[in-house]
Parts: structure tokens; C-alpha cells; sequence
């Protein structure tokens, strides 16, 4: 029974989630106007805004005008269904259960967000920063979690330095900076150096990929926060087994 509660309650957030991917980064409230159709204008109906299964139902047009919805709204309405209750099967009701929850959907509408702005709104990273550290304090590891959030810091600002130096361009953006302080402050410091390690690996093997596709040349800029984001994820829920494993055997 939880179990699906936990599925239909992350479903519904990534319902919200897909609201604030589209209407944080142009400046638009949150809650009003009601969901609507940007091509004809027309309000989605109720029985049109079921998580998931309307996005089916509509086989992925507007009820209206047949505009295309983006097929972001489903995948995003379907991970966060299934991370929720994923989350929930891993930690149980606890203090754990509520601050991962809490990271991922922060980190879901940062990942999307930087994917397509190439920037990170302050709301969701500031915000994170605080929550974390306050959890931090409830769930015992508040220095861990302190010195996590500085590392994170202290670790873009040298890389963006050290990118100006070397390559005169920014090599990770200000918005970087924030976001990696509210993974740190989530997942502690040791976690956060694998943190590091993973998100470099998947975006050197993405830039690779991309250079090879002739999508991209060594000059293009790709945005560091979603592989940040997915580093993060991973280390929160196996950076103990990874450290413990790979690193410490
Ligand atoms: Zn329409």
C-alpha cells in the first residue's frame, strides 16, 4: 500500500516538477494561471492532467490543437514516480527517506533546467543549500555535511580559475558553484569527491560521444550541472558501497 502511495506521490511531484522546469527560468508563478495548452491557449482539462497515463492517452498531443507535449513531461512524471518509490523500498519512513526525497527533487528540475538554460536558478541551489545543512544537523553528520558544501565550493571556484588560466574561457559556470555546495551539503564531503570523480568520467565520455557524432568540437560548451546532478544521485545512495569497494579494499 505505501508503496504505491510513494509511486503515485512522486508521479504527482513530477507532475509539479514539469511546471517549475517550464515556468522558473522565464520569471512565470508557479500556481497561477492553471496549466495550458502555449500554442492554443486552451486550459488542460482535469481528466488531461493525470501523471503518466495522460500523457499516453493523448499518445502525446493536445486534446485541442494537436501541438506535440513534450516527451520531457512524461519521462519526468515516470523517473520521479519511480525514484520515489524506489526510495521509499531502500530507506524505509525515516530521516533518510525524507532527505533524499528532498535532494531528488531538487535535483530534478536543476538537471532539466541546465540542460536546456545552461543555467541553474538560484531558488532551487540556495534553497538546497540551506535544507541540506539543516538536515544535515537532524540526521547527526553536520560537519561532514558543512565541510561537504565548502568543498563543493571551493572546488568550482578553482576549476573556473583554473579554466580561465588555461583555456581563457569558463570551463563551469557560477551556477555550478551553488549547485555543488547543496550536493556536498546532502551527501557529505567523501561522498562528494566521488561525486566529483563520476560526474567528470559521464561528461568526458558525453563530450567524447558528441565530438564523435560531429555534434560537438573541443570548443563547444556543455553544461557541467546535470552530470553533477546524476553524480550526486548515485553517490547518495552507493557512494558508501563504491568508497568501501573500490577505494578503501
Ligand atoms: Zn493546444
Amino acid at each position: 500500500m505505501l508503496a504505491l502511495f510513494f509511486f503515485l506521490f512522486g508521479s504527482a511531484m513530477g507532475s509539479f516538477l514539469n511546471v517549475v522546469i517550464y515556468r522558473l527560468p522565464i520569471g512565470k508563478s508557479l500556481i497561477k494561471p492553471p496549466s495550458h495548452c502555449p500554442l492554443c491557449g486552451k486550459n488542460i482539462r482535469w481528466f488531461d492532467n493525470i501523471p503518466i497515463i495522460s500523457y499516453i492517452i493523448l499518445k502525446g498531443e493536445c486534446r485541442d490543437c494537436d501541438a506535440p507535449i513534450p516527451i520531457r513531461y512524461f519521462v519526468v512524471e515516470s523517473i520521479t514516480a519511480l525514484i520515489y518509490l524506489y526510495s521509499y523500498i531502500r530507506f524505509g519512513i525515516s530521516l533518510e527517506l525524507l532527505t533524499f526525497l528532498t535532494f531528488i527533487t531538487l535535483l530534478i528540475p536543476i538537471f532539466f533546467i541546465d540542460l536546456t538554460e545552461m543555467s541553474i536558478p538560484d531558488t532551487l541551489s540556495i534553497s538546497g543549500i540551506i535544507i541540506g545543512l539543516i538536515l544535515g544537523v537532524f540526521r547527526g553528520i553536520i560537519r561532514i555535511s558543512l565541510i561537504g558544501a565548502v568543498v563543493g565550493a571551493i572546488y568550482v571556484l578553482i576549476v573556473i580559475y583554473a579554466g580561465k588560466a588555461i583555456y581563457k574561457k569558463n570551463v563551469m559556470g557560477f551556477g555550478d558553484i551553488k549547485l555543488s555546495a547543496m550536493i556536498g551539503a546532502f551527501v557529505g564531503w567523501a561522498n562528494f569527491l566521488l561525486t566529483i570523480l563520476i560526474s567528470s568520467l559521464l561528461g568526458s565520455i558525453y563530450g567524447i560521444i558528441q565530438i564523435k557524432r560531429g555534434k560537438s568540437s573541443m570548443k563547444s560548451i556543455i553544461p557541467y550541472g546535470p552530470f553533477l546532478a546524476i553524480g550526486g544521485f548515485i553517490t547518495f545512495l552507493f557512494g558508501k558501497w563504491i568508497i568501501l569497494k573500490f577505494f578503501l579494499a
